[in-house]
């Protein structure tokens, strides 16, 4: 009997896609497009997006944010998961693949259900906080550039409200979160991950799911 989770061997993983992996044909498209890219690596991997959207649908998620919007096939899955008068507001600074996101999320019939904003997301999150949105949101994923990540959980910690999930993204930094001692972003991994272990005010799990996806409901 298995006392930790076993190493993923390319045959076991492929396994578990053919066996489980339901990926709408338009995420599957937008997948393929973006893989032909350098910064595919940006994307999350298909089995965690259906993960994603089996949590947003198990806590019966309405509204929800993301941070770090890349290709958009993260919201998808997502807003996928929503019912329809679901809301997902979306965070980037990137005109260029939030234009290839926009056009899958139309193809996908979701576009209503995403509310796309074009700038840091600090500021973003900072005004939905000004604007008295605190505890109204079910669902935030974390997935964007590591230095701010503090920033992130803190500003989504205020917005999500109590039972509702914050999910952080590549928590074991591509499997470097242990050797890579000098990289910022290792070292920026490592630190929350530490503050998130300390941190009484949600309960946590690390999932090791594509590099990591640490979960963390709020108190
Ligand atoms: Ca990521």
């Amino acid at each position: 009997m298995a006392r930790r989770t076993i190493t993923l061997t390319d045959a076991l993983y492929d396994y578990i896609l053919d066996v489980s992996l339901r990926e709408p044909d338009a995420l599957r498209q937008l997948r393929e497009e973006t893989a032909r890219h350098a910064m595919a690596e940006c994307q999350i991997s298909p089995e965690q997006g259906q993960f994603m959207a089996l949590l947003v649908k198990l806590i019966g998620a309405r509204r929800t944010l993301e941070v770090g919007v890349f290709a958009g096939y993260s919201a998808a899955w997502v807003a996928l998961a929503l019912p329809d008068d679901g809301q997902l507001i979306a965070c980037d600074v990137n005109e260029e693949w939030t234009a290839i996101a926009r056009r899958y999320w139309k193809e996908a019939g979701i576009s209503d259900r995403i509310d796309l904003h074009l700038a840091p997301a600090v500021e973003t999150l900072a005004k939905l906080v000004q604007t008295g949105q605190e505890n109204s949101f079910d669902f935030a994923f974390i997935d964007a550039d590591k230095a701010n990540y503090d920033a992130y959980y803190e500003y989504c910690l205020k917005l999500v409200r109590p039972g509702g999930l914050i999910a952080l993204d590549n928590t074991l930094a591509q499997g470097r979160v242990l050797t890579d001692s000098t990289s910022k972003y290792a070292q920026a991994v490592r630190a929350l991950n530490e503050k998130l272990h300390a941190d009484t005010r949600a309960d946590i799990s690390l999932v090791p799911i594509a590099d990591g996806l640490t979960l963390a409901r709020k108190r």
